[in-house]
C-alpha cells in the first residue's frame, strides 16, 4: 500500500545565506524524501523561508528598501542554493502569505477559546529613540560576570554567561545606541504549563515521535516543568497583527512552524489534494519533521501540544539530528570553514557532498564533522575509484565490440546483489536514516564487483582471440551490477543517477519488488565520463574564499548575524545549542579564571649575551624586583644583547622551568611579531616597576 508521507525541513530565515551548516538538514531530508518517492509512495517535501521579525525588519531599513523586496530577493537566494545542491522540495514556499496567516489565526482562535492563551504585562528594555521593544540579542552592555564590554543581552561571549538582559551594566541598544528605558507591555502567553499540555506531552514524548536520546531530553524538560511561552511581539514588527489585538504581532511561535501548513495548502492548492486529508486528527497520512537539536523542545513540546489543542493532528515523528562541524570545529569565518553554499557550488560538485553528508549521517543526534581532508579522500576512494570504475573500464568494450548490445549475465556474479536486494538491508537502513549503513553495504558490493572484473580481466579477453563471448558476458554482467548500484545510490546522487539511466537507456530507476537483470539484446549508450577525482586545490581555493579578515566589531552593530538563531533560543537549553560563529578568530574562548592564572609581571632585563651555539636564543637575566631569573628568548634575530640592557619588558613568571640545552630557562618574555616582522618586546609605560603584576 502506497504510503501518503508529508515531510518538512526546519524553515531557513530569510536574513541570511545558506551554508554547509544548514546543508545537514536538508540533504538529509531530500535523500529520505527521494527515496520514499522510489518506493513508490506519495512524499511530499514542504518547506518555506521563516521571514517575520526584528532582525528583517531592522536589516530591510538598513537596506533601504520594504521588508516584502527583502525576503523576495532571499528567497530566490535560497531557492538557488538549495537547487544547486539538488533539494527538490514539491513546495518552497513562504511564512509571509496568506495560508500561514489563515493557519496562525485559526490556532490561535482555537487555543484562546481553549483557554490555553493568557494575557501578562511584562517589563521589557524599551529603545526611546527607535520607539521599539528590544529583543535580547540587540540590547548590549557590560557582562555582570566578567565585565567585558560590549556582550550581548542574553549570554557573554568572553565567559560564556548566561543572564537577563536587566543584569547588563551599562547596556545600550545595538539598534540606535541609545541607552534602553524599561517599559511594561502586554504580552500573549501560550499556557504550556497548563496541565492538560502535561498530561498531553507525557504521553505523547516517546519513540516513534522522537529518537530515543531526544526522548530522554524531552522527559528531563517535562519533570522541570515547562513554563508559558510568549507568542507576541508589539509594534514595530513585520509580521501578522493578532486580530484581536491591534498593534500585537504574532511572535515566531505562531507563526513560523505554521509555515509548514501554509506551505502545504498552498501545495495542495495548486495540486488539488485535502489539506484536512493531511491534517485532521484521525489522519492516516504520516507528517515528519526533520529538525536541528537546537529546536527540539520547541517541535516536540510546544508544537505538538499547540496542534493538540486547537484540533489538528500531531507530528507521526519528529527527526532530530546534530550540528556540522569542519575539520572538527565549529564553522569559522575567520579560518574559512564558514562555507556557503553558493560559493561551495563556484568549485566543487554537490554530488560529493551530498554523499558525504550521507557517509556520516546514521539518524542520531551526534555532531558530524566535514573533514575537508578525509571528504576529499573518500569521494575519491568511493565514488570515483569504486563506483565509477566500474562503468569506466567495461562500458567501452561493449560500445566497440558488440555494437552497444549487451549479452548474458554471468548468473554467479550476480548472486550477492541478489541476496542483498532480497534481505532488504539497505532499504531498511534508508528508511531509519542511518545513511551511513548503506553506504557501507553499497560500497561492499562495489568491492564485490571490482573484485569481479579484476579477476576475469576484460581488458586481457579483449587482446585474445575466441574470448569474445567472454568477454561480453563479463562486461554486460558488470553494466547490471553498476545499474544496481546506481539505484541504490540514487536518493544520495539523483544527478549522477540520471546521467547514469541516459548512458544506460533506461527508464528512471524505482525500488521495485522484484531484481532483474538488464535483458540480453538490450542497446547502451555511449559510456561518457561520470565523475571527477576532487582536487584539494579547489578545497583550498574555496576555504581561501570563504575566510573573512576580523574587523574591530563596531560600537553599533546593526543586525547581528546570529540574532534570530539566538532569539528562538531564549527558552530552550542554551548548552545544547552551538551557534555557528562570527569571532572564531579569538575562540576557543578562556574565562578571567583561566586567565588569572597566567601571572605576568614586569620585569628588567639586567643582562642579556649571546649563546654559544645557538643561531636564535638569547640568554637574559630578568630582575622581578628583587629575584632574578634566567630565560632563553629566540630574539637574537631582532636584537642585539647590549641595546637590551636596563629596558622593562613583560614575562610570564609562573611558566614551569624548562631544561634546555644550554641551561634551565625559567619563563618567557613577550613578543608580538608575525610574517610583517618582528619578535618585538612589548614594553610598559613609563611608571611601571619590576616585579608589578599585569592584570
Ligand atoms: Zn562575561
Amino acid at each position: 500500500m502506497p504510503r501518503k508521507i508529508l515531510v518538512t525541513s526546519a524553515l531557513p530565515y530569510a536574513n541570511g545565506s545558506i551554508h554547509l551548516g544548514h546543508l545537514v538538514e536538508y540533504i538529509q531530508t531530500d535523500i529520505w524524501v527521494r527515496f520514499q518517492k522510489m518506493r513508490g509512495h506519495q512524499c511530499i517535501y514542504c518547506c518555506a523561508d521563516d521571514t517575520h521579525g526584528t532582525p528583517i525588519m531592522l536589516r530591510a531599513e538598513k537596506e533601504g528598501i520594504t521588508p516584502e523586496q527583502l525576503i523576495d530577493r532571499v528567497w530566490h537566494e535560497h531557492k538557488r542554493d538549495f537547487d544547486g545542491f539538488q533539494v527538490e522540495f514539491d513546495n518552497y514556499y513562504s511564512t509571509n502569505s496568506v495560508e500561514t496567516r489563515h493557519y496562525a489565526d485559526t490556532i490561535y482562535t482555537r487555543l484562546k477559546e481553549a483557554g490555553l492563551i493568557e494575557i501578562r504585562s511584562i517589563e521589557q528594555y524599551y529603545d526611546p529613540v527607535k520607539e521599539m521593544f528590544l529583543p535580547d540579542r540587540f540590547i548590549k552592555g557590560e557582562c555582570p560576570k566578567c565585565h567585558a564590554k560590549d556582550q550581548y543581552g542574553d549570554n557573554c561571549e568572553a565567559c560564556g554567561a548566561a543572564y537577563q538582559p536587566t543584569d547588563l551594566i551599562e547596556p545600550y541598544s545595538a539598534v540606535s545606541g541609545a541607552k534602553p528605558v524599561r517599559k511594561s507591555s502586554d504580552h500573549h502567553f501560550f499556557r504550556l504549563s497548563d496541565t492538560r499540555c502535561a498530561d498531553f506531552l507525557e504521553g505523547w514524548i516517546q519513540p516513534p515521535h522522537v529518537q530515543t536520546e531526544a526522548a530522554n531530553k524531552l522527559n528531563e524538560w517535562l519533570h522541570a516543568g515547562l513554563s508559558d511561552w510568549d507568542i507576541s511581539r508589539d509594534a514595530p514588527y513585520f509580521g501578522f497583527e493578532i486580530p484581536d489585538a491591534p498593534g500585537k504581532y504574532y511572535y515566531v511561535w505562531l507563526d513560523a512552524p505554521i509555515g509548514y501548513m501554509g506551505s502545504f495548502q498552498n501545495y495542495c492548492d495548486k495540486n488539488g489534494l485535502d489539506f484536512d486529508e493531511y491534517w485532521k486528527p484521525d489522519s492516516e497520512a504520516e507528517l515528519y519533521h526533520f529538525i536541528g537539536k537546537d529546536i527540539l523542545y520547541f517541535h516536540a513540546l510546544f508544537w505538538p501540544a499547540e496542534l493538540a489543542h486547537a484540533g489538528f493532528r500531531t507530528p507521526t515523528g519528529v527527526f532530530c539530528h546534530g550540528f556540522l562541524t569542519v575539520n572538527g570545529t565549529k564553522m569559522s569565518k575567520s579560518r574559512g570553514t564558514f562555507i556557503t553554499a553558493e560559493s561551495y557550488l563556484n568549485h566543487l560538485n554537490p554530488s560529493f557532498l551530498r554523499y558525504y553528508y550521507a557517509a556520516k549521517l546514521n539518524g542520531s543526534m551526534e555532531d558530524i564533522d566535514l573533514n575537508l581532508e578525509d571528504f576529499a579522500a573518500r569521494v575519491n576512494s568511493d565514488l570515483v575509484g569504486k563506483y565509477v570504475n566500474i562503468a569506466s573500464r567495461c562500458a567501452g568494450f561493449i560500445t566497440k565490440k558488440f555494437a552497444g548490445k549487451l549479452g548474458a549475465i554471468d548468473a554467479a556474479a550476480t548472486a550477492e546483489f541478489l541476496t542483498v536486494f532480497e534481505n532488504g538491508e539497505i532499504a531498511k537502513s534508508y528508511e531509519d536514516r542511518d545513511y551511513g549503513r548503506a553506504l557501507r553495504e553499497i560500497m561492499r558490493l562495489a568491492d564485490v564487483a571490482n573484485q569481479y572484473i579484476a579477476e576475469k580481466q576484460p581488458w586481457a579477453m579483449a587482446k585474445q582471440e575466441g574470448r569474445e563471448a567472454e568477454l561480453h558476458e563479463v562486461c554486460s554482467t558488470a553494466m547490471t551490477l553498476f545499474r544496481d548500484l546506481t539505484l541504490y545510490l540514487k536518493p544520495v546522487l539523483p544527478k549522477l543517477a540520471e546521467q547514469v539511466e541516459a548512458f544506460l537507456n533506461i527508464p528512471p530507476l524505482a525500488w521495485t519488488d522484484t531484481w532483474a537483470a538488464l535483458p540480453a539484446g538490450h542497446a547502451i549508450n555511449e559510456y561518457q565520463h561520470l565523475m571527477t577525482r576532487i582536487d584539494p586545490k579547489k578545497i583550498e581555493i574555496m576555504v581561501e574564499e570563504n575566510r573573512q579578515s576580523l574587523a574591530p566589531t563596531p560600537a553599533f552593530a546593526n543586525t547581528p548575524a546570529p540574532a534570530r538563531h539566538a532569539e528562538h533560543q531564549q527558552n530552550e537549553a542554551k548548552a545544547e545549542a552551538a551557534a555557528s560563529d562570527e569571532k572564531s578568530a579569538w575562540e576557543p574562548f578562556i574565562s578571567i579564571d583561566d586567565f588569572t592564572q597566567v601571572d605576568l609581571r614586569i620585569v628588567r632585563i639586567a643582562h642579556a649575551e649571546h649563546v654559544e651555539g645557538a643561531d636564535k636564543l638569547l640568554k637574559l637575566t630578568l630582575d622581578l624586583g628583587g629575584e632574578t631569573r634566567t630565560v632563553f628568548a629566540g630574539i637574537k634575530v631582532a636584537y642585539a644583547p647590549e641595546t637590551l640592557i636596563g629596558r622593562l619588558t613583560v614575562m610570564v613568571a609562573n611558566l614551569s622551568p624548562r631544561k634546555m640545552k644550554f641551561g634551565l630557562s625559567e619563563g618567557m618574555v613577550l613578543a608580538a611579531g608575525d610574517e610583517r616582522g618582528g619578535p618585538f618586546l612589548l614594553s610598559p609605560d613609563s611608571g611601571a616597576q619590576p616585579g608589578m603584576r599585569i592584570k
